[in-house]
């Protein structure tokens, strides 16, 4: 089955897993193609409250927010609605519907601060914005910053709840008497048009939207799912309509909206959604719902190898546990299956702009210290870093990883520059990441040749703290990377040169702590230097100041 590539000078290395005949299916029509086998089975349960929905309900109110979508918000197809909001039942509703009317859906982080929601509404072009009431303050702040006319939605948290002033109540928008059930315009819509703009930094500077069409989630859906060439009716570490799947991974994300939400409910799969991390309800829900799959991100697992109330009545269940979004060492591996031995844990690798798999582990691999193999129907190829050619070089020899497959994103919202230089002329999707594949074609992420920075799983983009870190009176230039943090992966350090030398590191950060989400914070340091080493073209020399910190 393996093909390491036959044209010696650029070698290919294809999926190992057998090719997948590709539905013509919106996503929406993925979904509620099998429905009809578990509709009045569970789709999703806040962990908090223990409030569900069957999947039966869950189709019939997506299908009446999407009549609302275009009825009362008067929305055309391709226009584009923000959800602002943390895992729960609504979500799933809000991005359904919105692919049944034939809108887009942009996803944002609901701890983002008013600057860094009002920045992606307004390079979104977002109409219509779905939060929570007690996100209120923060959003109607982010909105006025944006000078457009942006309709809130509020999902009320709790039953008391008051709505601010001109504010949208969600649970009205389901209510469905009064409409024409049959009503929903959608016929000129495809499977080429796109259904979600999540942002990524990718390769380099600023968040941008990803361009993710229907195609493109349905395809990486049916191949992440597929059994791999096993024989069985699915990827046994992927689930099935038996299988409970805490959702921690939050939804806003491409790794938790992909692989969690949209996969699961394919599979017809019961989610508890939990708003955000916290040990004990973590627990609670792995013990509570007898949890049987989990995806998760490096330092989850690395915090569940180490809690001590976590015991095996909390594991138990667990029969699979995906780890991906960012590296997870064999060590860390390994105290992991010490301590939850009845679990098989499994690797996989993606990218937003590949909606996001591109490797999974195969099922039954113990090597650990690999992504996988490329999934059903792509294709890979490492390029030496100064190839000008690009050609795809052997077995265990290192270079940047270039994808191509289904998967691949269609291009960057508004950005023809940022796309041309990240998609080749004949679809190569180049990554960003080091790595090398071996002779079974398993891959293996080593380092990452883009300047991205992940801290516990989450996009920082350098070039956004910079920004803002040369805003500040007092700095004449500044750089930003990512240094080593022992449970969070990575963390951002800041090299500041100083206008006025009383400048010091606790300003700095406190200048930024207001500014940007909890994540970005400048948790590894400020270091204070002369000038920012750059090249001819002004373009920072990151490996320099790596290389500065080593010495
Ligand atoms: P994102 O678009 O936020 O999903 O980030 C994608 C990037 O996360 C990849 O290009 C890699 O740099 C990193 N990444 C994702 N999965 C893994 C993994 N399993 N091992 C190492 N790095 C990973």
């Amino acid at each position: 089955q393996r093909n390491l590539g036959n044209n010696e000078s650029d070698v290919v290395v294809a999926s190992p897993f057998p090719s997948i005949n590709y539905p013509d299916y919106k996503l929406h029509e993925l979904i509620w193609n099998n429905l009809h086998q578990w509709d009045k089975k569970t789709a999703v349960i806040d962990g908090i409250t223990d409030r569900s929905v069957s999947y039966g309900q869950l189709r019939d109110h997506c299908r009446v927010l999407a009549i609302r979508l275009q009825t009362i918000f008067s929305l055309n197809p391709n226009d584009v609605i923000a959800v602002c909001l943390p895992n729960s039942i609504e979500f799933p509703i809000v991005c359904l519907a919105a692919s049944e009317a034939g809108i887009v859906t942009t996803t944002i982080n609901p701890i983002y601060t008013p600057e860094e929601i009002s920045r992606q509404l307004e390079d979104s072009n977002s109409q219509v914005l779905f939060t929570l009431a007690a996100l209120s303050d923060v959003v109607e702040r982010a909105v006025s910053l944006t000078k457009r006319t942006i309709k809130i939605v509020y999902v009320k948290d709790k039953e008391n709840n008051s709505l601010p002033a001109g504010g949208i109540d969600f649970n009205e928008l389901l209510d469905s008497r009064g409409i024409d059930l049959n009503g929903l315009k959608n016929q000129e819509s495809n499977v080429n048009d796109v259904v979600f703009l999540p942002y990524s930094s990718g390769t380099t500077g600023l968040s941008k939207g990803v361009l993710i069409t229907h195609r493109n989630v349905v395809c990486n859906i049916l191949g992440a799912n597929s059994d791999m060439g096993g024989g069985s009716v699915v990827n046994p570490a992927i689930g099935n309509h038996q299988d409970t799947l805490p959702c921690i991974l939050p939804f806003f994300h491409i790794y938790g909206l992909g692989c969690t939400l949209l996969s699961k409910l394919t599979l017809g799969c019961r989610l508890v959604t939990l708003p955000k991390f916290t040990p004990d309800s973590f627990l609670n829900v792995l013990e509570k719902y007898e949890s049987s799959i989990l995806y998760l991100v490096p330092p989850i697992v690395i915090f569940m190898s180490n809690y001590e109330k976590l015991q095996l009545k909390h594991t138990r269940s667990i029969k699979n546990l995906m780890s991906g979004a960012a590296p997870l060492g064999s060590q860390d591996i390994e105290k992991f299956q010490k301590k939850a031995p009845n679990t098989k844990l499994f690797q996989g690798y993606g990218a937003t702009e590949a909606s996001p798999m591109i490797c999974i582990s195969t099922p039954g691999s113990r090597n650990y210290g690999s992504v996988g193999c490329l999934i059903p129907d792509t294709e890979g190829k490492i390029v030496a870093v100064d190839d000008p050619k690009y050609r795809g070089v052997g077995p265990n020899v290192s270079g940047e990883l270039w994808v191509r497959g289904p998967q691949v994103m269609k291009g960057y919202h508004n950005n023809p520059e940022a796309t041309r230089n990240t998609i080749t002329s004949d679809g190569w999707l180049k990554t960003g990441d080091i790595g090398h594949y071996d002779e079974n074609g398993e891959f293996y992420i080593t380092d990452r040749l883009k300047e991205l920075i992940k801290v516990k799983g989450f996009q920082v983009a350098p070039a956004e703290l910079e920004a803002l870190i040369r805003s500040h009176p007092n700095v004449a230039d500044a750089a930003v990377i990512g240094v080593p943090h022992d449970r969070f992966g990575e963390v951002p350090k800041a090299f500041v040169v100083r206008k006025n030398s009383n400048l010091n590191e606790e300003e700095i950060k406190s200048f930024v702590a207001g500014k940007v989400a909890e994540y970005k914070q400048i948790d590894g340091g400020v270091e204070f230097i002369e000038s920012i080493p750059k090249n001819a073209t002004g373009k920072i020399l990151r490996r320099s100041l790596r290389d500065m910190l080593k010495s």
